[in-house]
């Protein structure tokens, strides 16, 4: 949509930089890189009531309820500093969030406009997963954390597909390259 703002939603598997490429892209087109990922571990750092009640899910690999994350998003999205615009990195993950995203953008008259997703092989994938060593990485968890995306989450490809938002991009490159190439992609 033509509104001079800028809704960006970064997908791809656990492992793709899409947290890296995130905050790259917030940089050059200064608008917020919002990762929920980081805003739940935040809340478990934190131990607030959040936190508490994500914890064990997170740890497993597993994802947070559609509902649970609605309010967290709903929220965080109502800041002022998303007045611009803003690059999701980490939401939507299930098709209950897509429509979630759809019906918040919408109570603010814009719409999403583009979704970049990052293309990465599988053996890659849990190379760098296991690199990263968080609490959440370890190796049954990377494991499962790929399944859920398989199931969960790669449908989102096909439906953003449909709606005419999916640019693909080879996340299997230097970092330069994949910001430079995302940046070209949403021109
Ligand atoms: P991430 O850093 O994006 O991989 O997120 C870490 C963990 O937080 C995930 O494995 C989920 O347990 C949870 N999480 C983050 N974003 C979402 C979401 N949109 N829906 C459900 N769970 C989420």
């Amino acid at each position: 949509m033509d509104d001079g703002k800028l809704h960006i939603v970064l997908l791809g598997p656990p492992g793709s930089g899409k947290g890296t490429q995130a905050q790259r892209l917030a940089e050059e087109l200064s608008l917020p890189a919002i990762s929920t990922g980081d805003m739940l571990r935040a809340a478990v750092a934190a131990k607030s009531a959040l936190g508490e009640q994500v914890h064990g899910v997170m740890t497993s690999g597993q994802l947070v309820s559609d509902e649970l994350m609605a309010a967290v998003v709903k929220e965080r999205l109502a800041m002022d500093d998303c007045d611009a615009g803003f690059l999701l990195d980490g939401y939507p993950r299930t098709i209950a969030q897509t429509e979630t995203l759809a019906q918040i953008l919408e109570s603010i008259d814009t719409e999403l406009d583009h979704v970049l997703y990052l293309t990465v092989p599988d053996e890659e994938l849990v190379r760098r997963a296991l690199l990263r060593q968080r609490e959440d990485d370890k190796e049954e968890v990377v494991a499962e954390r790929l399944r859920v995306y398989r199931e969960e989450t790669e449908p989102l490809v096909d439906h953003y597909r449909r709606a005419g938002l999916l640019r693909t991009v080879d996340g299997n490159r230097s970092m330069d390259e994949v910001t430079a190439a995302m940046m070209e992609a949403i021109r």
